[in-house]
């Protein structure tokens, strides 16, 4: 009897629809590489030299960009006598500027999307250094933190790369936001999740950058139906990076980085919100329609399966199947 008890299982209504909001970090929420507010100054070193030596040192031997910069800030702390220590890193965090409205923008954007019924979460996803992000004032409004980060020994020194994050493995994050396999380790971010279990629709995920290492996330997320946005510096008001993302087709909108209400981008995410929700009426009503279906079938499919054995069953048997028979109609 237990595949007609299988056959009316009915499932368990979802909670309230979530949205996902990914940034990127250096020069999308902060005006500068994160490195660069306290950490390479206080190796008494220019930032632009620092640069070029971990780029020339990348380049010379075919490295990642970042095991570079990440390799050579621990032989400066060696040559420094300075150990690189994870409170250390989290301490820098709290130095680390931020563009104008980014400190209220998380509970501005949460506001408004409560008002329209929608959960949110924020991501960063960032090639710079976990440890000085979680240290940062915007740490308490985000779900998750993924960027690159150190091994650290027993004494709590920096030692090894644990996680090393560019611009094609920034990826394998959305997978795992929209899969809600959400552990680096976990490698069930490789299965295929049918839609219902979804953390989050990739339609419903917004990733937001600024230049070319954002390419794979916006153009996967555009890709499956969400939305790219890229942010140019309005200091410099240098838009040549956005219009050419713009014009390769990667990005929904572009607007400056600043993020108080009154931005171009608090009202773009406006928009996209509203999309959102009414989009979610219409999952919703085909849902319905949906499951009316779907009962239909199973009931077909249940009753078939009986007429198959009818002849087999015993007379209490034949009650139980006629009962479930009657409860699926
Ligand atoms: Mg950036």
């Amino acid at each position: 009897m237990e595949i007609f008890q299988e056959a009316m299982n009915i499932e368990t209504p979802k909670g309230r629809p979530k949205m996902a909001i990914c940034y990127d970090f250096d020069r999308t929420l902060s005006p500068d590489d994160m490195q660069t507010f306290t950490l390479i100054p206080s190796f008494g070193v220019d930032k632009s030299e620092f640069w070029h030596e971990s780029d020339t040192l990348a380049h010379d031997n075919l490295m990642d960009n970042n095991l570079a910069w990440m390799y050579e800030l621990i032989k400066y702390s060696k040559f420094k006598g300075k150990s690189l220590r994870r409170e250390y890193f989290k301490e820098i965090g709290r130095d680390v500027q931020l563009y104008d409205g980014v400190d209220t923008w998380f509970e501005n954007v949460n506001a408004y999307a409560d008002e329209k019924g929608i959960d949110v979460e924020h991501y960063i996803i960032s090639s710079g250094l976990k440890e000085i992000i979680e240290g940062s004032r915007i740490a308490p409004y985000i779900t998750r933190v993924y960027a690159s980060s150190y091994l650290y020994s027993a004494d709590g020194i920096a030692e090894w790369p644990a996680q090393v994050v560019n611009y094609t493995t920034k990826t394998q994050f959305i997978f795992r936001i929209a899969k809600g396999y959400l552990e680096e380790y976990d490698q069930r971010v490789n299965d295929s999740v049918p839609h219902s279990d979804r953390n989050v629709d990739y339609d419903n995920i917004v990733y937001i950058g600024d230049s070319a290492t954002d390419i794979p996330c916006m153009t996967l997320v555009k890709s499956k139906g969400g939305y790219s946005i890229g942010v140019w510096d309005p200091e410099t008001g240098n838009k040549k990076k956005v219009y050419k993302l713009f014009g390769d087709g990667r990005l929904n909108f572009y607007a400056p980085a600043v993020y108080t209400t009154d931005s171009p981008i608090f009202g773009y995410m406006k928009e996209v919100i509203d999309e959102i929700a009414a989009k979610q009426k219409q999952k919703d009503r085909r849902s319905e329609l949906s499951d009316a279906a779907e009962s239909f079938k199973r009931k077909s499919a249940a009753s078939a399966i009986i007429d198959s054995v009818r002849d087999e069953l015993t007379d209490e048997e034949k009650a139980v199947a006629e009962k479930i028979l009657k409860k699926i109609k």
